[in-house]
């Protein structure tokens, strides 16, 4: 499975994983199928649809649908490889999240249990929190997956429930057997620090947005303090947000483009996609990259066999500029 990250709930979370987030719901069965062929065991998915104002621009950049909204065609891609005796369900680990429109406390077991329908399975490894922030029920008969925007559109409209009620009722998933362990998407500290106070299930995870230019050494050091394993997304930057059109993503240097970046990468002989992984998981986090294409697949999981000298790891961290690309409340209005 190769190497994990024990988490405070008593289970092992591998390091690497695949993410799901902009995979085509006509390629999504075969991408998981194929990841799991190629070694992965983790799978890192949700519900979630894209606010619809980036969703258009993505699809006239791209001319194809950006998004998760994929959980049903992934599960058909495990049910394939568990079919297949490639692997038992037990061998994989697979995480979904909570959406802000089924935050309060009523709506949180019936949105688990959907995902886990879709994904044909009877419990899910990890179930995060999107997003904090409580945005007003959607019902799925109406739209799903329901988006940020009460109308569809453009309208947010958000809920009154508190983050300890959303809390307790992810307390009730894992007592109920339909998650083994629950955490967090998208905090920073001061909502963590407030969630230790009354949680009878401490977040076992927290997953964030972390990147050279964003590194969130802060945030890091109260989760190791505090025993919650960190997973980093969009580990190479900009380069996720490009086809949204963000113009603080285009004026970057693409980190794979970077010079400091492509001389480690000659210096260790590897891909400078494997240099952010690898500086990553060196600081101790889990990493869940993305992508298609097969070759990638396995040279993004490739990322763990050689060490970077600390000095180099230091030289990557000090490219930290603060700069997020993942912020929903952009184009919330
Ligand atoms: P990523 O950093 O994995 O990929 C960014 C881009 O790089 C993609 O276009 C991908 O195709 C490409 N790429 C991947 N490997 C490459 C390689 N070796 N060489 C060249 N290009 C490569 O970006 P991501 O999808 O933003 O993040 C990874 C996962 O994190 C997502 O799929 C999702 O599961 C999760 N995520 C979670 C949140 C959240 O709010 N919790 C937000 C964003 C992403």
């Amino acid at each position: 499975m190769g190497p994990t990250i024990k988490l405070s709930s008593g289970y092992e979370m591998p390091q690497v994983g695949f993410g799901l987030w902009k995979v085509d719901n006509s390629t999504a069965a075969d991408t998981v199928y194929n990841a799991i062929k190629t070694g992965y065991r983790l799978f890192d998915g949700a519900c979630a649809q894209l606010p619809e104002i980036l969703s258009r621009v993505a699809n006239v950049l791209a001319s194809v649908t950006l998004d998760y909204g994929n959980e049903k065609e992934c599960g058909e891609g495990v049910a394939r490889a568990i079919k297949e005796g490639i692997v038992k369900r037990e061998d994989l680990f697979i995480t979904s999240k909570l959406w802000p429109v089924f935050e309060d406390g009523d709506k949180v077991e019936p949105a688990c249990r959907r995902s886990l329908a879709d994904w044909g399975l009877e419990y899910f490894d990890l179930y995060l929190i999107h997003f904090p922030g409580a945005l007003k029920y959607v019902d799925p008969a109406v739209r799903y997956p329901p988006g940020w925007h009460y109308d569809g559109k453009s309208t947010i409209v958000r809920s009154n429930t508190p983050l300890h009620v959303t809390w307790a009722s992810m307390e009730g998933l894992v007592s109920k057997g339909l998650t083994r362990s629950i955490g967090v998407s998208n905090f920073q500290a001061q909502l963590i620090y407030d969630m230790l106070r009354y949680a009878t299930i401490p977040p076992a995870a927290l997953q964030i947005e972390h990147h050279p230019y964003l590194v969130q050494q802060e945030l890091l050091n109260l989760c190791k303090a505090e025993g919650i394993a960190v997973t980093a997304y969009s580990s190479f930057g900009p380069a996720s947000f490009l086809e949204f059109g963000f113009k603080h993503a285009q004026a970057l240097v693409p980190l794979m483009k970077d010079d400091l970046i492509t001389s480690l990468a000659k210096k260790y002989n590897k891909q400078p996609s494997q240099i952010l992984l690898r500086w990553a998981t060196q600081r101790g986090l889990a990493v869940i990259p993305k992508t298609v294409r097969p070759e990638v697949m396995a040279q993004n999981l490739d990322c763990i066999g050689f060490d970077l000298e600390q000095a180099d790891i230091d030289s990557i961290t000090s490219k930290d500029a603060g700069i997020r690309f993942n912020q929903p409340s952009n184009v919330s209005n």
